[in-house]
């Protein structure tokens, strides 16, 4: 599995650094956001290291990515949600660590800043 030593999921990722667990199976990993933006906003990534979408190849770990994403809001009862995936820094990416935002449980205005 690619593991990046200064990143802080993959640190998650490995236990090595406590987060709050929604839920992980082979493959993917969801925790809640540290700093919640909505009432739920939970974070979906890939056990392997990916630096961003501009920089992912693999198709299928995408598609796994997406199907987890729409399952854990499926799971949280979020009739109504948005996905986010921030790819670069100027689209506010903070963390270089392939993850798609799940944000629901209220209103969202559009389009975002
Ligand atoms: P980005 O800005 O890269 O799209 O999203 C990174 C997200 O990770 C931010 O919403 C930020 O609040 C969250 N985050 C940063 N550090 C941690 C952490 O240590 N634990 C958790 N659970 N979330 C984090
Ligand atoms: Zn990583």
């Amino acid at each position: 599995m690619a593991r990046e030593d200064n990143c802080i999921f993959c640190k998650i990722i490995d236990k090595k650094l406590p987060a709050s667990f929604v839920t992980e199976d082979d493959d993917m990993v969801v925790i809640r956001d540290i700093n919640p933006q909505a009432p739920t906003h939970l974070l979906v990534m890939p056990r392997s290291h990916v630096r961003n979408l501009g920089e992912c190849e693999d198709a299928e770990l995408l598609g796994r990515l997406f199907q987890t994403a729409a399952r854990v809001a499926r799971d949280q009862k979020l009739s109504s949600f948005r996905t986010v995936v921030n790819t670069g820094p100027q689209s506010g990416q903070s963390v270089f660590h392939l993850h798609i935002h799940v944000l629901g449980g209220r209103s969202l205005r559009w389009p975002p800043g």
